[in-house]
């Protein structure tokens, strides 16, 4: 028996979320669309309760948004931090996808410590807001090719090199980078590094001003002769070249769900509004009855409704997957290349249907429109996903199929 239906624990943190949504983001969401880079000071008041929530929950992985504790159901599955974060960010990111990329403590950087962290680390970074910092001018898609490099120095790294689009990079405490030991041994050589704000060597050049997602700050990093304690390195130092990336690409398999249920919250909150506006129009969507019996509009808003849930099934599929141990790294890719796709076309169909309404800033759809185009790009773009699916698919390499 499939049960499809959330937890009650589940619907529990979603109905919160949705409410943080609804009151705390909507009513401030224009205003920091059209004030890129101010911070959202009302997010302070909602870190500080999310902290609360977290003193008397505990948050298994150390980070992720509203994750709760563990929850073990009689047959011995977990719908634990993977699947609460997945569905707390779905029913934030209804309300703003950039204002939930801009709290407190719930950075990208967590989701890394979380993945490939050891205990003493997890401990000493809990409750550090960490921003992630892979991306360079010449390393994009391809992450292998980083050239920040890490160099022991008796009992520090010495970190060099540059770092662009770091989300939170400029408000977080901390950025975890990824750098190369030894770029002759490829991509086993890249391991992550946990570098405090305030180090000497790492500064803040630059603040992107962007298409959406624009209460988020999305900033350009230097790192000069950076020193780093030695057990800043998350995980091993060791490199084994048959390993791949080394356990750095473990932190992709958690955190491209959460981009998913991104895309799934951005798109429910256009359909949401559309079918309202429609409504009001004296048009009500027929389920019932086959699509031929329908008129154009409802036939469009049928399919897009399908196209959601299929994104929404598989972010929850990679999400629990993750949270039972199960390998997830296709589910992970799989999730986020059809819910962000699906969150683009659902955004600007949605634009459409609603004419000059849609389009107008009187109405958020333009800009849920403008924040869902990021999803299909960051934490590896819509064809990074699907080369990553079908390598899996048919057993190849990455040396094979690129
Ligand atoms: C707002 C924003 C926030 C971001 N946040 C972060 C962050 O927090 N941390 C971080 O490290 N990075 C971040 N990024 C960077 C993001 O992950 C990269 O932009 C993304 O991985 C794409 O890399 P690129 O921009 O270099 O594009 P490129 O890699 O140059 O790709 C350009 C185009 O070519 C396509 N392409 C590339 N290679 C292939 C291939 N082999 N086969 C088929 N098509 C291919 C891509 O799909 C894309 O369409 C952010 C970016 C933005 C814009």
């Amino acid at each position: 028996m499939i049960y499809l239906e959330l937890p009650k624990s589940l619907r529990v943190l979603a109905n919160q979320a949705h409410q943080i949504g609804k009151n705390v983001f909507r009513p401030i969401s224009q205003k920091y669309d059209e004030a890129e880079h101010e911070y959202p000071k009302e997010l302070d008041m909602l870190a500080a309760l999310l902290d609360g929530l977290d003193a008397g929950g505990g948050r298994p992985d150390g980070g992720g948004v509203t994750a709760l504790k563990q929850e073990r159901g009689g047959d011995g599955v977990n719908n634990g931090a993977n699947m609460a974060t997945c569905v707390g960010l779905t029913e934030l990111c209804w309300g703003d996808v950039g204002l939930a990329l801009s709290i407190p403590r719930q950075g990208l950087g967590n989701a890394a410590i979380a993945a490939v962290a050891n205990a003493e680390q997890k401990k000493r970074f809990e409750g550090v807001w960490a921003a992630m910092a892979i991306t360079e001018p010449g390393a994009g898609s391809d992450s292998a090719n980083i050239r920040t490099t890490a160099r022991l120095d008796g009992d520090e790294w010495v970190l060099n090199g540059e770092k662009i689009y770091v989300t939170a990079g400029s408000r977080a405490d901390a950025v975890v980078v990824w750098a190369t030991l030894d770029r002759n041994l490829g991509r086993a050589a890249i391991k992550s590094f946990v570098v405090p704000h305030g180090t000497p060597g790492m500064e803040v050049v630059r603040l992107d001003r962007k298409l959406g997602i624009r209460a988020s700050d999305t900033a350009s990093i230097t790192l000069s002769d950076c020193r780093i304690p030695k057990d800043n390195l998350l995980g091993t130092e060791d490199i084994d070249t048959k390993e791949g990336f080394g356990g750095v690409m473990q932190t992709f398999d958690n955190t491209r769900p959460t981009v998913a249920a991104m895309a799934v919250g951005v798109a429910r909150a256009a359909l949401d509004h559309t079918h309202e506006l429609l409504a009001k129009e004296g048009i009500e969507v027929r389920y019932r009855g086959s699509i031929h019996s329908k008129n154009a509009v409802e036939a469009e808003l049928v399919r897009m409704e399908a196209e959601w849930e299929a994104g929404r099934l598989l972010m929850l599929k990679a999400s629990w997957m993750a949270d039972n141990g199960i390998p997830n790294s296709m589910e992970a890719s799989m999730s986020k290349a059809k819910a962000a796709r699906v969150a683009n076309d659902i955004t600007l169909r949605c634009v459409e249907l609603c004419g000059g309404e849609g389009y107008s800033q009187r109405r958020l759809l333009e800009k849920w429109a403008r924040d869902s185009k990021i999803l299909d790009i960051f934490e590896g773009t819509q064809q990074i996903q699907l080369l990553i699916i079908a390598r899996r698919v048919l057993g190849k390499r990455s040396a094979e199929l690129r």
